[in-house]
């Protein structure tokens, strides 16, 4: 039998992704989703064989109780497939200054990882689940876990992005400078934009845009990154779910000296009840509900707008990063390859630099389609839909080779 196949984990901090594919010729043969964990009508979604199912499987489900039933239930049923598995690849949102690129899973990768925990508190405890579900579920592939790092793509940061106008020393002996995140995505998106642009990706010039639960924005110039929004945590940046993204450093001063907030409170108003949660006064964190709500409710229309004006502030510093030749914007995550709002109110925010919308196209390009939404003759935009399963899958193949 011939061992070609690659199991790859994605585990958020509600949802765990999963796929088998084969990273040489992309044939994706199982992939699926297990969404709403920890709320009510936990859903797994998975796709075999072109048919597509989706079951709700209780309510509050946990990550333990996702992986067993995504072992038990549906790669039970796979058994062929299973016994093909190379290896197993799992997304690591942060590396430190230590993994800088991706690496075979053994006890000092699993030390790494929790050392990392205080730089991603929301997701390496999570990713540690899924490599311990791994673990515990496929004993023969006990050595053959790859870890694949967000942090990775950013190791090319020019000192001027990474590092913080703080003492020097917190950077040489803490570590404490800019990691970035979601590099998974930038990497595979960007890659995707230089075969549709016919341009080299050492010589490619863009601005990616990754717009989900969590969001970042980062520039890449000739093919390596130049900066980028997430900082030493994922919680800098863009306007995210419930993460408030940048704000000024002396607001956390103000809430624990004259509001009397503990410090871990106000770590947890900053990661989950800030955002579009906080904006919305704590009604939802979902793009969804605040785009459909845009016309007629002025909460949502103060998220939104919000949410548009940051990012469009950063996409105008990024531009005068590239040396007055930018390829193309890219946009994707949930929101980025979903809402034809978001995209239309960036654009015409940016059109100074001679980026326009077309409207129609705009509007056809959702739903997993890919293609460019700009008008003729105006400077790229692209809609890509992400697959960090496929980086994932390739990174992970490398190391067995
Ligand atoms: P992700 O983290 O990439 O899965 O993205 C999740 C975010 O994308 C959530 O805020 C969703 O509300 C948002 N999203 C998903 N589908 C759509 C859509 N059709 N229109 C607007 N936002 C969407």
């Amino acid at each position: 039998m011939l061992k070609n196949l690659i199991l790859v984990l994605n585990c958020g901090s509600s949802s765990v992704k999963f796929a088998v594919l084969n990273p040489i010729n992309k044939k994706k043969y199982l992939f699926g989703l297990v969404e709403r964990l920890y709320i009510s009508r936990s859903m797994i979604t998975w796709n075999t064989k072109e048919i597509r199912n989706q079951l709700v499987i209780g309510d509050n489900l946990s990550h333990e109780k996702a992986f067993h039933f995504i072992i038990n239930k549906i790669f039970n049923c796979e058994k062929s497939l299973f016994s093909r598995i190379l290896a197993v690849g799992h997304r690591v949102v942060h590396g430190g200054m230590s993994l800088k690129e991706s690496v075979i899973i053994n006890d000092f990768v699993i030390q790494e990882i929790k050392k990392n925990i205080i730089f991603s508190p929301l997701h390496n405890p999570i990713n540690l689940l899924g490599i311990e579900a791994s673990l515990k579920y496929f004993p023969h592939l006990s050595k053959k876990n790859v870890a694949v790092l967000d942090t990775a793509f950013y190791h090319t940061l020019p000192e001027s992005s990474y590092l913080y106008a703080i003492p020097y020393n917190l950077y040489s002996k803490y570590g404490i400078r800019r990691y970035g995140a979601h590099g998974i995505s930038h990497f595979y998106v960007s890659q995707q934009a230089s075969n549709i642009l016919n341009i080299q990706f050492q010589g490619l010039n863009v601005i990616s845009c990754h717009l989900g639960s969590g969001s970042s924005v980062t520039v890449i110039k000739n093919g390596k990154c130049m900066d980028t929004s997430m900082g030493l945590t994922p919680l800098e940046g863009l306007v995210m779910g419930t993460r408030s993204g940048d704000i000024d450093p002396a607001i956390i001063f103000f809430m624990n000296k004259e509001i009397g907030m503990s410090l871990i409170d106000i770590e947890d108003i900053l990661i989950n009840q800030s955002g579009i949660l906080g904006l919305t006064d704590g009604i939802t964190s979902d793009f969804r509900y605040i785009e459909n709500n845009y016309d007629t409710d002025t909460i949502s229309q103060r998220a939104v707008n919000i949410f548009c004006h940051r990012l469009a502030k950063y996409i105008s510093a990024y531009t005068s990063l590239l040396d007055g030749r930018l390829d193309a914007i890219i946009f994707t995550g949930g929101i980025g390859e979903n809402s034809t709002l978001v995209r239309e109110i960036i654009i015409s925010r940016l059109s100074i630099f001679g980026m326009k919308i077309n409207n129609e196209l705009n509007r056809s390009t959702r739903f997993g389609k890919s293609g460019f939404i700009n008008k003729r003759n105006t400077i790229p935009i692209l809609v890509i839909p992400t697959n960090e399963e496929l980086i994932i899958a390739q990174e992970t193949i490398k190391l067995f080779n």
